[in-house]
């Protein structure tokens, strides 16, 4: 015979030993081993636990705490194809990506293989990628995260500044890739940060200066220590799992770091260099310089002519460049990629009942304008917009089930909005 629990002021009747409610207020009472019962909300607010746990442990492995094998990589090939589906053109750039990311991978199962007979151990290739504002290198960096299972994150390197002054230290990085990681450290010093605007921390002059920088070489020095390979004292903002602990250790070694910026300004630099060549050695005629695209030339000599010191260029051997976006390129980019800014506004009319169609001579239109502004793929989305916007506002009321934009009509919502007036001014 089981021994009563007895709850207070519930005399002695059957309680459970978790919320302490009667057995005559429960549905069902099960009763353990020494008498102790536990009834059915219990029961059931235990099994929800549990689920969420188990729930949890699922996504932190997603997020990179599992191990891969090798027949599970993606090839190159696989990675560049999924680029191709939502960034358009830039293939060198896609082509060294999808390498860098296969090989990191590759690098973390060597280490991982104890059965390697030979010692060679594979160096990690950080990456740096150049090219103008607006030419897809953010948009690369989170589609190439879409395809990964380790941690990955994006921070902005203008934020950046010498640890003790105002901004935000160098560690931080690290604390982002931990929150991704659900504060597994495992999993983070496997991950990938892309560190966008690396131009910004570039020093003002060639020479090193006696003043100190803070805002430029000072952080390059500390992003130095990090690139290569170090143990990190990390702070764990916002850390919900460990509240109390002041730091948490990060090792940077197997960390890959993607560096992008657009370096304005950096084709002199290279033109400079070219020159200097040409008239040392002469060129053959099919060396003639391509002046039109001269990024397509760039160095590491020129990333140091432009303020990277050169340790942290060291630090990141594979460079590639991204190229200016064409007319053909925009147009594509309105209409192609998985994501494009036209099957989103069809998807958009499409949720009200309402078929949308853009004439091809409003998308050439679109494409046009956002050249004659110079202002990129950024532009397209801002003038389809400015286009849009009072069909957006009336169609959903007004019982069509067809939606025509003509070129007259997207000409005259462009123009009446004062959105390229702004641009002009600006
Ligand atoms: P960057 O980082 O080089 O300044 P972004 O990646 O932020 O440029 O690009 C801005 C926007 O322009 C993106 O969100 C995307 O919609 C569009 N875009 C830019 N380049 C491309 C491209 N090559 N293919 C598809 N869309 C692009």
């Amino acid at each position: 015979m089981a021994q009563k629990h007895k709850g207070a002021g519930h005399g002695n009747e059957d309680c459970c030993a978790f919320c302490g409610a009667k057995r005559s207020d429960v549905a069902l009472m099960f009763q353990g081993t020494g008498g102790v019962n536990i009834c059915n909300t219990c029961v059931e607010r235990g099994y929800m636990m549990l689920v969420e746990s188990e729930l949890t442990e699922d996504k932190r492995s997603k997020r990179g705490g599992d191990k891969f094998k090798m027949e599970e990589l993606l090839r190159p090939h696989q990675i560049k194809a999924f680029l191709d589906e939502y960034v358009i053109g830039q293939d060198d750039a896609k082509r060294y990506m999808s390498v860098a990311v296969y090989n990191h991978y590759k690098r973390l199962l060597s280490r991982g293989d104890k059965m390697a007979k030979d010692d060679v151990e594979i160096d990690k290739s950080n990456i740096v990628l150049v090219g103008p504002t607006g030419t897809g290198k953010t948009l690369m960096a989170r589609t190439i995260a879409r395809v990964l299972n380790v941690p990955f994150t994006i921070v902005d390197a203008t934020v950046l500044t010498e640890a003790g002054y105002v901004g935000e230290d160098v560690e931080s990085i690290l604390s982002r890739l931990l929150q991704v990681a659900d504060y597994n450290v495992e999993a983070a010093e496997r991950g990938i940060v892309f560190i966008d605007e690396i131009d910004k921390i570039a020093r003002k002059s060639d020479n090193p200066s006696i003043t100190r920088d803070v805002s430029g070489e000072g952080v390059q020095q500390a992003l130095l220590k990090i690139l290569e390979g170090t143990v990190v004292n990390v702070p764990p903002q916002g850390g919900r799992k460990h509240p109390d602990q002041k730091f948490i250790q990060v090792n940077t070694k197997d960390i890959l770091f993607i560096c992008g910026g657009a370096f304005d300004g950096i084709e002199k630099k290279i033109a400079q260099r070219l020159n200097t060549r040409a008239i040392g050695y002469g060129l053959r005629d099919s060396q003639r310089v391509d002046n039109e695209n001269l990024m397509k030339y760039i160095m590491p000599q020129d990333l140091k002519s432009f303020g990277l010191i050169p340790e942290l260029v060291g630090r990141l051997p594979v460079l590639t460049y991204m190229q200016p976006l064409t007319r053909e390129a925009l147009r594509s980019i309105l209409t192609e990629p998985k994501n494009a800014i036209v099957k989103q506004y069809e998807r958009l009319f499409a949720m009200d009942g309402v078929e949308l169609r853009f004439e091809d001579e409003v998308l050439d239109y679109v494409v046009a304008k956002a050249d004659e502004y110079k202002l990129g793929a950024r532009g397209l989305r801002s003038i389809c917009e400015a286009i849009m916007i009072d069909a957006m506002y009336e169609v959903p009321s007004s019982g069509q089930t067809q939606y025509v934009v003509t070129l007259p009509y997207a000409q005259k919502k462009l123009e009446n909005s004062n959105f390229l007036e702004l641009k002009q001014v600006g």
